[in-house]
C-alpha cells in the first residue's frame, strides 16, 4: 500500500474546506488525564490530526451593533458550522486515511464537563464517555496557543476558528508546537469586554497551566458559571430578549458564582422552555427571543452574549495589532462605541 504522509493528509484536508490542518504525535499527550486521553478512544493511536474552520468575522456583525442574532449561531456555531462544515471535512478525511489501510476515528467534539460519573466497562479502560479537550488538542497539534480567555488563538485568524479531530494509528510528521505568548501578548481586552466578568484580571494570578514537550502554556481560570450565564441567554446585561419577555426583572450575571452546570440548567429552560400563552405573553415560551434563535439555528444550540470579550474584543486587538494575518478593508471590527444593556429590565 502507498505510504502515507502528513502532507498528503493536509493538502486533502484543505481540499476538503478545512482552513487550517496540523499533527500532534501521541506522546504530546503523556500528561493528558485518562478521561480526555486520545489512547483512551483508541487504544492504538499514533497521531492527532486537528482541524480547524474559521467562525467569519461577519457572523458577529450583527451582534456587534445589536440588531441581528439568528446568523452566529446558524452559520457560526451549532447550526452549520459546527454540525455540518466542519464534520463533513473531517469525515472525508478520515475516509482519505483509511483508504491507505489506517483506522480513523473522526471526533466530535463534545465538552469534557460531559462525562458522567459511571465506572469503566472493562478492567483498566478508561469510563465512558471519554472526551478530548479540543482546544488542548489543537495546541498540541501546532495550530496555535490557548489564549489568556481559555479561547484557543490561531496565527491566522486569531480566535475566530472552531476545531475538530480525527485520531489514527498512521503515524505522521507532527507539527512544530506553537511558542506560548507568541500570539496572546495578556492585553486584558478580552477581560475587559467580557460582560459577567467572568475572565480574571492578571493580577488576580488565577490560572490553569499545562506542559507539552517542556514548553508551559498558560491561562486565566475562567468563571464557567459566568461565562455560560452570559453565553446562553441568562444574562439581561447582553439580551434584549430578556429585556422583552421579563420587564420588572434583575439579575447580575457578574455578581454570580455558580458552576457551568448550574448555569447551564438556568440558563436551558429559562431560554427554551414554553409555558402557555397568557394575555400578558402570547408568545407560548418563556423568552421568546431565545427559543426561535436555537430553532432557527438548527435547534441544537443557541447563542446569546456572542463571545463579546473573548472572541470579539481580542480578534479586534489581534487585528489591529498586527497580530495576526487576516485583516479587513474596512478597518477595526468594532467600529462603534459599544452596547450594554442593564442587569435590571424596565417595568411595564
Ligand atoms: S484579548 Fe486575546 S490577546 Fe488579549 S489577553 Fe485576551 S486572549 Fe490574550
Amino acid at each position: 500500500m502507498a505510504t502515507l504522509t502528513a502532507q498528503m493528509v493536509k493538502d486533502y484536508a484543505r481540499k476538503q474546506g478545512l482552513d487550517l490542518v496540523g499533527i500532534a504525535n501521541i506522546e504530546r499527550f503523556k500528561d493528558a488525564p485518562k478521561r480526555m486521553h486520545p489512547a483512551s478512544i483508541f487504544p492504538g493511536a499514533r497521531s492527532v490530526i486537528v482541524v480547524a474552520r474559521r467562525i467569519l468575522r461577519g457572523n458577529w456583525r450583527g451582534i456587534e451593533e445589536g440588531t441581528y442574532w439568528p446568523n452566529y449561531t446558524y452559520f457560526g456555531y451549532h447550526g452549520l458550522l459546527n454540525s455540518f462544515f466542519i464534520p463533513r471535512g473531517v469525515y472525508e478525511t478520515a475516509c482519505f486515511v483509511e483508504d491507505f489501510g489506517w483506522e480513523a476515528v473522526p471526533y466530535y467534539p463534545g465538552p469534557p464537563e460531559a462525562q458522567p460519573p459511571v465506572g469503566s466497562v472493562r478492567p483498566g479502560a478508561a469510563a465512558p464517555d471519554v472526551h478530548m479537550a479540543i482546544r488542548i488538542v489543537g495546541v498540541a497539534g501546532g495550530l496555535g496557543e490557548m489564549g489568556w480567555s481559555k479561547v484557543f488563538l490561531t496565527k491566522k485568524f486569531g480566535p475566530r476558528v472552531r476545531l475538530s479531530a480525527v485520531i489514527t494509528d498512521a503515524e505522521l510528521e507532527p507539527d512544530p508546537l506553537v511558542e506560548p505568548g507568541s500570539l496572546c501578548n495578556r492585553c486584558m481586552a478580552c477581560t475587559k469586554g467580557c460582560p459577567s466578568n467572568a475572565i480574571p484580571h492578571i493580577k488576580e494570578g488565577k490560572t490553569v497551566k499545562i506542559q507539552i514537550e517542556g514548553k508551559t502554556y498558560e491561562w486565566g481560570d475562567v468563571d464557567m458559571g459566568r461565562c455560560t450565564l452570559s453565553y446562553h441567554g441568562g444574562d439581561p446585561r447582553v439580551s434584549p430578549f430578556i429585556h422583552k419577555s421579563f420587564p420588572g426583572y434583575e439579575f447580575d450575571a457578574s455578581k454570580q458564582s455558580i458552576s457551568e452546570d448550574m448555569a447551564y440548567k438556568l440558563c436551558w429552560p429559562f431560554s427554551q422552555g414554553k409555558w402557555r400563552r397568557t394575555e400578558e405573553d402570547h408568545s407560548g415560551y418563556i423568552i421568546e427571543g431565545h427559543a426561535k434563535i436555537k430553532e432557527w439555528g438548527g435547534d441544537g444550540s443557541y447563542g446569546i452574549g456572542g463571545s463579546r470579550g473573548c472572541m470579539r474584543s481580542c480578534f479586534n486587538y489581534l487585528e489591529k495589532s498586527g497580530k495576526i494575518e487576516q485583516t479587513f478593508e474596512n478597518g477595526e471590527f468594532i467600529k462603534r462605541p459599544r452596547w450594554l444593556l442593564s442587569h435590571k429590565t424596565e417595568s411595564k
